[in-house]
Formats: structure tokens, sequence, C-alpha cells
């Protein structure tokens, strides 16, 4: 919480943070692979080096009212399967949130918040 006095009082604003962290798999960025026929494989935005091919039969999604093709990664020039490297975050991440304002310790909104700061630096001259 930041808390600044001026001519007419208190403000303050705080920044909640919310907890971010996730257990999907995320790409492992500093993976690198070599396959078994020499190919090097490595994370770009995405896996450059390898292409989807179709995994097992593709069946009715009827959630998504449409059929679905399993896929599976493969190299791109022999076509060996390749799994790339996925990790969990392992320590908490946080990412700024809501943000609340209060003026003589009334909630208040950014706007205001803004237009006080303005005032008190009017004041000042
Ligand atoms: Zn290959």
């Amino acid at each position: 919480m930041a808390t600044m006095t001026g001519p007419t009082g208190e403000l303050s604003y705080e920044v909640s943070m919310i907890d971010v962290t996730t257990s999907v798999p995320q790409p492992d960025k500093s993976w690198r692979f070599t396959d078994v026929n020499g190919h090097e494989h490595y994370w770009q935005d995405g896996y450059p080096t390898l292409s989807h091919v179709p995994d097992g039969e593709r069946y009715w999604d009827d959630d998504d009212g449409e059929w679905y093709q399993p896929t599976r990664l493969a190299c791109s020039v022999c076509g060996v399967g390749v799994t790339p490297r996925t990790t969990v975050d392992t320590f908490r991440r946080m990412a700024p949130g809501l943000s609340y304002y209060t003026f003589n310790g009334e909630p208040i909104t950014k706007e205001r918040f803004e237009e006080i700061q303005e005032e008190w630096r009017a004041a000042r001259g």
C-alpha cells in the first residue's frame, strides 16, 4: 500500500496481487533434443522442427460438435516421434490484479484519485 498526504488529506492506493501459478504443463523453453537420426529439436515460439501427425482414430467430439483427430509431435524430417519436455511452475507467480484507492479512508475511484492528485499538484503551484 502506498500513502501520500496533501493539503486536503491522505490518499492511498493498493494493488492486489493475484496468484497466476499454473499446474498446467508449459513448454520448457530450454529444451534441446537430438532424435535418433541426428535431427535437432528445440522450442522457439512453438516447435519449428516438429509436425503434428495423426495419432489414433479420429472421433466425434460432442462438446465441440466436430470430428477430432488426435495428434502427436514428430520430427518433420524423418517422422520419428518426439515428446518435448514440459515444466510446471515450481514457485508462486503473482500478477497485478485489482487496484484499490482511498481518500481519507474512504474508497474512491481511480479517476477521483487522479483528480485529487491533480488538485494537490495545482495547489502546490
Ligand atoms: Zn528426425
